[in-house]
């Protein structure tokens, strides 16, 4: 194969699609020499031979040598200098340049060719002895370091030894003569620690430089970041190797950074920064302070009462716009958004590097709608353009980049979006306090469902401990509170009315600030910034709608749920959750009634309380969601979540129940399990307690009724059985539905039409999907249960040890929240096959968490579901994440 690749004089051997071979920055170095941009010409090494060079014990490919030196000279013949030359000399710089950008992982070398003879050169030609001494103090000390592993701190002393002696204070205070002697002194602490002389011999330079280059892949912080960032190790890196232009010969000279629209806000201006004379590790160091580019971003910043000196358009107006000109070039180009770095040398303009800039998601959505209006790319481009996740940074108020904070700890990012309130500790006084007009977080080790009214009243949920599918992580992502769940540093001592952290103590009645979106907790308030829902995102999302496939429903239990959802684009509800809806202060004790009842006349009269209530919800849900597809689960409940706890709860119940206390405990001891997520819950319930069933789908029907026959849309329910496990559980509940819709639309004289469907949330159901579709209009698959019964880890405990299994990359992610692909998904796949293949217009969706992660969805997509289903709050990430994956 070809080794090495020249570019340069405005041609190159590569391309910017050959970023697998020529890394990143090489086939964009080469894209820009071939437009004919002023770029240094240079070559670069493939990355094929980095994996060659692993692969045989770093040894090179035997052609290699030569085509170095072949393509080095057509760089001296372009630059009209020598390598190692005495009186001409060619300098080089040495780069790495993987696939993807991997900052500040790998190394560089700068200065390349300099020995004690071509300094002397360097300095003639320059005219600038103290340029060219820097110059070679400089490449010394990266060699140094990065070549040859003599730590940069060595020469640091050296450098301020030699400034105490003369009583200088600043680097820029030494002149050719001190960084003359320093080089000596560089040198020679260099051969101390080695043991023998720093290389003179320019050739020897270069290959220990590319070799270091090479070597770098495998240092341990390059492995870090590649396993932090999935970048997989046979990639390689290339080399990049390219004659030196200096920003640092005077005042003519420059070096600087550029975006070419503003990479914080997408605004249409150049956004960037340039220092005089100097190199450009100068910029990034933050030695001395960059000016800006533009004029008017000057004037801003002086008018924001900043000290700015004069911008680039204004010192050297020239160069100024021979560098908006190729910025114009390079977008129109590239079609995004570029990441620019340049230098001028003594007047004349050269670019670096560029690349597609890194952007706030706010900035992604402007420059995409602008882009594509400006016609640089087309609608469908521009819906790719935008990672869905990062939508969440947009649909909730965000922390004032800007505003100082004080971090208090950090827990899960449970539920996205800011927020800061005083801190209670109590449900109930949430409420009471809302009510007030106080805005406060709820602060609990755990949430359970009793606390959701206080959750609602509150502005944001603290938890202790939690994953993020614990109960207060799914109820705040529904609810669109800010959630940080699993804090596990917290200790709080809700009878106190304290919590400390680390040694900081947070009374009742003290603000404090989430970040549900990081999952950092502040001490005070830290101001935030509102969403922006019109505009671009609107745009956006309609774009996107054209591309989408799946449909995208919402998890929603509630009118004002629902109405959130529908504005975010739902397309129905996927997932009613009613046992939601038993928590209300006035419904508590009659569910408690139906539970602890010993018979069947007991229950029967507790579910009597709760059908006018429950039909009122259907027909509050109904009528929000003018005819649109509504699937309603009927009651899931692991019992433990509605059992008394507090004594005066069990007075409530037992004088609602007319029987004594006691008797009431003890009945409550004997439900109690072990193991209620595995227990009696879900259908379980249904088949043991026909009636509670029976009541949620009369209520269902007479709503139905009621909506369609009154001023609403036509309305189709979708009855959802939870938890199935076998085909028998389905039928009869089934059959239990079908009567009691006989029997409701012999009553009303009227009747609508309706679906009875299944979850599927448990292996066996999704194994033996074939016979359950026998009796199934519909399938649902509710991840969170699958993820749990297939790994066999608790949704509400595995916070634990999540974090140690997801850093070993034992799990690539948390399964809550990302689909295991491999296990759950297998299973998913095959339920959704074989329901098919009994049934093939079988309507299929999923509600679990999954159905809001982009990955997921994509996922979904590939086995061509019809619809996912997630929290109202995730809706617009969903359709722009179905859209994705349908383009
Ligand atoms: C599920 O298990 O995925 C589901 C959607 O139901 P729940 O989260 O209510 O158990
Ligand atoms: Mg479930």
């Amino acid at each position: 194969g070809q080794w090495v690749y020249r570019f340069g004089d405005g041609s190159a051997e590569g391309r910017a699609d050959m970023k697998e071979l020529l890394g990143g920055k090489g086939a964009n170095l080469a894209e820009m020499a071939a437009l004919g941009l002023p770029v240094p010409p240079g070559f670069t090494i493939t990355t094929e031979v980095c994996t060659y060079y692993y692969d045989h014990d770093r040894q090179y490919p035997g052609s290699l040598r030569a085509d170095v030196d072949g393509t080095l000279k057509a760089v001296e013949t372009s630059v009209g200098a020598a390598f190692g030359d005495t009186d001409n000399p060619l300098l080089v710089s040495v780069r790495s340049g993987a696939r993807v950008s991997m900052p500040g992982m790998m190394d560089t070398v700068l200065n390349l060719g300099l020995n004690d003879e071509t300094v002397q050169g360097l300095a003639r030609q320059s005219g600038d002895d103290r340029f060219a001494w820097d110059s070679y103090r400089r490449f010394i000390q990266m060699y140094g370091d990065v070549v040859l592993g003599v730590d940069h701190h060595h020469f640091e002393e050296l450098i301020e030894i030699h400034k105490e002696e003369r009583g200088q204070d600043l680097d820029t205070e030494l002149q050719a003569e001190d960084w003359k002697i320093l080089a000596g002194r560089f040198k020679d602490k260099v051969a101390e620690v080695l043991g023998h002389p720093f290389p003179q011999d320019v050739g020897e330079q270069l290959w220990g430089a590319i070799g270091a280059v090479f070597g770098s892949w495998r240092i341990d912080r390059a492995k870090t970041y590649r396993r932090l960032h999935a970048i997989p190790e046979d990639w390689g890196t290339a080399v990049n190797v390219q004659a030196m232009v200096f920003g640092n010969m005077g005042d003519t000279s420059a070096t600087g950074v550029a975006f070419t629209r503003n990479p914080a806000t997408g605004e249409h201006a150049i956004y960037g920064e340039y220092l005089i004379n100097a190199q450009g590790e100068d910029v990034v160091a933050g030695i001395r302070t960059p000016q800006h580019l533009t004029k008017a971003a000057r004037e801003n910043a002086n008018h924001a009462g900043g000290n700015a000196g004069p911008s680039m358009e204004e010192s050297m107006p020239d160069v100024f716009s021979q560098l908006s000109d190729v910025f114009v070039r390079l977008e129109t180009h590239y079609r995004d958004m570029q990441d620019i770095e340049f230098t001028v040398q003594r007047g004349k303009l050269w670019m670096l590097q560029t690349r597609s800039g890194k952007r706030t998601a706010k900035a992604a959505l402007k420059i995409a709608v602008d882009l594509a209006s400006e016609g640089l790319i087309d609608e469908k481009t521009a819906v790719t353009r935008v990672e869905p996740a990062a939508l969440d940074q947009l649909l909730h108020p965000t922390l004032d980049p800007d505003a100082p904070r004080d971090l208090l700890t950090r827990g899960l990012p449970a539920s996205p979006g800011a927020a800061s309130g005083s801190v209670v500790f109590d449900a109930d006084e949430a409420e009471r306090r809302a009510k007030a007009g106080d805005r406060v977080i709820l602060c609990r080790v755990e949430t359970s469902p009793e606390d959701i009214h206080g959750m609602h009243a509150a502005e944001g949920v603290l938890t202790a401990r939690g994953g993020m599918t614990s109960h207060a992580a799914v109820v705040a992502r529904g609810m669109g509170r800010p959630c940080v769940s699993g804090a596990g540093q917290i200790r709080i001592d809700a009878k106190a009315g304290v919590m400390t952290c680390g040694g900081r103590q947070i009374a009742e009645g003290d603000v404090i600030t989430l970040d549900g979106s990081s999952g950092e907790v502040f001490v005070g308030e830290v101001k935030t910034l509102q969403p922006e829902l019109a505009g671009d995102f609107a745009t956006l999302m309609r774009w996107a709608d054209t591309y989408r496939r799946l449909r995208v429903r919402t998890n929603a239990d509630t009118p004002p749920d629902s109405k959130t959802a529908r504005e975010f684009g739902a397309e129905g509800i996927g997932l009613c959750r009613t046992e939601h809806m038993f928590f209300d202060d006035n419904r508590i004790v009659a569910v408690r009634q139906m539970i602890l009842a010993d018979d069947r006349a007991g229950r029967e009269e507790a579910l009597a309380k709760l059908l006018p209530m429950q039909r009122d919800d259907f027909e509050g849900i109904f009528r929000e969601m003018s005819g649109l597809p509504v699937t309603i689960r009927l009651l899931d409940p692991p019992l433990h979540e509605f059992l008394p706890r507090e004594d005066s709860e069990f007075a409530e119940v037992a004088a609602a129940m007319g029987v004594d206390a006691k008797a009431l405990k003890d009945r409550a001891e004997d439900l109690s399990e072990f193991n209620p997520m595995l227990g009696h819950r879900g259908c379980r319930l249904g088949i043991t307690y026909p009636e509670i069933y029976e009541m949620q789908a009369r209520a269902i029907f007479e709503a139905a009724i009621a909506v369609t026959t009154g001023d609403g849309d036509p309305v189709e329910p979708e009855i959802m059985i939870p938890l199935v496990a076998t085909e028998k559980e389905l039928s009869i509940l089934r059959g239990h539905v079908e009567a009691v819709a006989e029997a409701v639309f012999r009553e009303k004289g009227t009747s609508v039409p309706y679906k009875v469907g299944t979850m599927i949330e448990l292996p066996r159901a999704a194994i033996c999907a074939d016979r359950i579709a026998g009796a199934a209009d519909f399938f649902s698959f509710g991840t969170n249960d699958l993820t749990q019964t297939t790994i066999g880890i608790s949704r509400d405990d595995a916070s634990r040890f999540l974090d140690p299994y997801v850093k070993m990359d034992i799990f690539p992610q948390d399964p809550f929240v990302s689909l295991d692909v491999d296990g759950v998904g297998t299973l998913v796949s095959m339920g959704a096959d074989k329901g098919r293949a009994v049934k093939p217009d079988l309507k299929i969706g999923i509600c679990g968490e999954h159905g809001g992660d982009p990955a997921s969805i994509t996922f979904c997509e590939g086995l061509g579901l019809d619809y996912v289903s997630c929290s109202p709050f995730r809706v617009p990430i969903a359709r722009l994440a179905a859209a994705q994956a349908a383009i």
